[in-house]
């Protein structure tokens, strides 16, 4: 088995019937990139900047992101390299940066939402991103959106900072790509809305579980609940798909579901572009999708949506695939 994953690390990664998915990684800093290459991702599909900016005293610099962006782009060559603003609140604290005790961290004052209210933190990110842009493949996702108004916010600032930028003959990349990422329910629901002014959407199931079934993550007495193959999960996923596909844009997803072998099957025949997960679940993922055809996938994951618990959804999947 191995052996065989070994020879799978420089494939593209392609069903039994030869169509292509992109199988991309999770990173959290530079360092993870020895382990990226190793395993033959195709992209990096998210790569979490707030590790940039904690265990410090104070905020990284312009240049100190720069540097990070560029040398992560410059490794992947031309290959997507997705880089999620600054996701910082909620379970993640940062010492140099007053934040008010809050009651419900995971339905408070966190990522986009900080970050369009500290513009300054925002648009040094914002700039550093755009700088690096010109070394590779970026695309800029923004997490935690949960209106539209938000994301045109968001977009508004980055359209500033190029401009700036530009105003001042620093050279950006006039092709990246900017999504978000689809993890609060308001955004799967009004899926076909987004869909017009992004991009792509990256699915991060981790929080889009836990807001979905009010079930916090975190938390073990409800852990049962903190369930992934929930067929009301699924039909989220699936309005997510349909409605980016409609507009022509790409669809992945970057939470811990996209690398589970139970979920890979139904997400294939749903129709997800791309599955990011941690880099030591891209060889295992690659070799079981080189099994699956399309048509078998879409009738499996048609099948699940019709089920009416997660735990139906698990024993049909386990069934299918004997
Ligand atoms: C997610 O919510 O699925 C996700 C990928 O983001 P994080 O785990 O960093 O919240
Ligand atoms: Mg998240």
């Amino acid at each position: 088995q191995k052996a065989e994953w070994h020879k799978l690390a420089s494939q593209r990664t392609v069903t039994a019937n030869d169509a292509h998915v992109e199988l991309g990684a999770n990173i959290g800093n530079p360092e993870d990139l020895d382990g990226v290459l190793a395993n033959g991702a195709e992209a990096i599909g998210l790569y979490r900047t707030e590790f940039l900016y904690m265990g410090r005293d104070q905020m990284p610099t312009e240049d100190e992101q720069f540097e990070a962006y560029k040398k992560v782009l410059e490794a992947m060559g031309d290959k997507p390299v997705v880089i999620r603003t600054l996701d910082i609140g909620g379970d993640k604290e940062l010492p140099y940066l007053e934040m008010p005790e809050e009651l419900n961290p995971f339905l408070g004052f966190r990522a986009i939402r900080l970050c369009l209210e500290n513009q300054d933190i925002f648009r040094i990110q914002l700039r550093a991103l755009l700088r690096a842009s010109v070394y590779g493949n970026l695309k800029i996702m923004f997490p935690m959106v949960a209106t539209l108004d938000e994301l045109r916010e968001a977009k508004a600032i980055l359209a500033e900072e190029k401009d700036k930028l530009q105003k001042a003959a620093i050279d950006v990349s006039e092709t990246i790509e900017v999504g978000m990422m689809v993890e609060i329910p308001s955004t799967a629901v009004l899926a076909d809305r987004f869909a017009k002014e992004v991009d792509f959407f990256s699915i991060g199931t981790n929080d889009l579980i836990q807001y979905t079934l009010a079930a916090d993550r975190m938390n073990e007495r409800v852990a049962y609940l903190y369930q992934p193959y929930h067929p009301a999960i699924l039909r989220l996923v699936n309005m997510v798909i349909q409605a980016a596909h409609k507009e022509g844009k790409w669809v992945g997803m970057c939470g811990e579901m996209a690398g589970d072998p139970i979920a890979i099957p139904l997400l294939l025949g749903l129709g997800l572009d791309e599955f990011s997960m941690s880099a030591s679940s891209i060889l295992p993922a690659r070799s079981q999708i080189k099994g699956l055809t399309t048509t078998e996938t879409k009738a499996i994951a048609e099948h699940a949506l019709y089920l009416d618990t997660a735990n139906d959804v698990e024993a049909y999947v386990k069934e299918q695939l004997k």
